[in-house]
């Protein structure tokens, strides 16, 4: 375990470090410079988000990037907006996470069995990186399925974090079917991989126009409690 934190810890350190995308890189250092008036006087982090929860965790949540004020202010995935409470609500109440708020890094919030990671790490331009730019961060992503091995199962969190989920285990020579998403789209990819599960994504978005309800999230949930026991 020790030499596990150690690598946790090294992949960490390259992530927040990485300044491969230029547009991002720009995009994500100005939200924290010009800042949102109700943030004004908060440090924004406006660096790459980190993984966040359980090394041991049994289950890799990937989502699609930082919030501009959300994760990209506080430095932790989807800590301090509306998507990120929609999310630690529903994971405390199957007790994956040991408090129902996100706030900041010193919080005191600890997952359970979840690591939450993202297909890209830098807040992107009205929350759409573009495929090269995910294409650059999906080694991260590698790099934590890796370290989490085995990984039981992964959540996809929105159509994006779904497909390029799999492309990366294509990528690594896996023989994955073309699979469709839809919100609790459930599949075994095979011997010796995870299954995942599809969820529509907890943003604002889905969730004030009612797309995605909290029962619907808390489905979900309850889904991979069941699929743990
Ligand atoms: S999106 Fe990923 S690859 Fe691109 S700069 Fe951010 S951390 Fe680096």
């Amino acid at each position: 375990m020790p030499e596990r934190i150690n690598d946790w810890q090294l992949l960490t350190q390259t992530i927040v470090a990485c300044r491969r995308c230029p547009r991002l890189v720009e995009w994500r250092e100005r939200v924290a410079r010009e800042r949102r008036r109700a943030y004004r006087d908060f440090e924004y982090w406006g660096k790459p988000v980190p993984p966040f929860g359980d090394l041991q965790a049994r289950v890799l949540v990937v989502g699609l990037a930082p919030g501009a004020h959300g994760a990209n202010r506080t430095g932790r995935m989807f800590t301090g907006d509306g998507s990120g409470e929609f999310l630690y609500r529903a994971l405390h109440k199957v007790g994956f996470a040991n408090q129902p708020t996100a706030t900041n890094r010193q919080d005191g919030l600890q997952l359970r069995d979840i690591m939450i990671s993202a297909v890209c790490r830098c807040a992107p331009p009205g929350n759409k990186p573009t495929p090269q730019e995910i294409n650059n961060c999906l080694p991260f992503l590698e790099q934590e399925f890796e370290l989490l091995n085995p990984v039981e199962g992964i959540v996809a969190l929105g159509q994006i974090a779904f497909d390029y989920t799999l492309r990366l285990l294509r990528l690594q020579n896996h023989d994955i079917p073309r699979l469709e998403f839809a919100h609790k789209a459930f599949y075994r990819l095979g011997n010796d991989l995870p299954w995942i599960l599809a969820s529509y994504h907890p943003s604002r978005q889905n969730t004030q126009t009612g797309r995605l309800t909290e029962l619907m999230f808390d489905e979900v949930w309850l889904m991979v409690r069941e699929l743990l026991r």
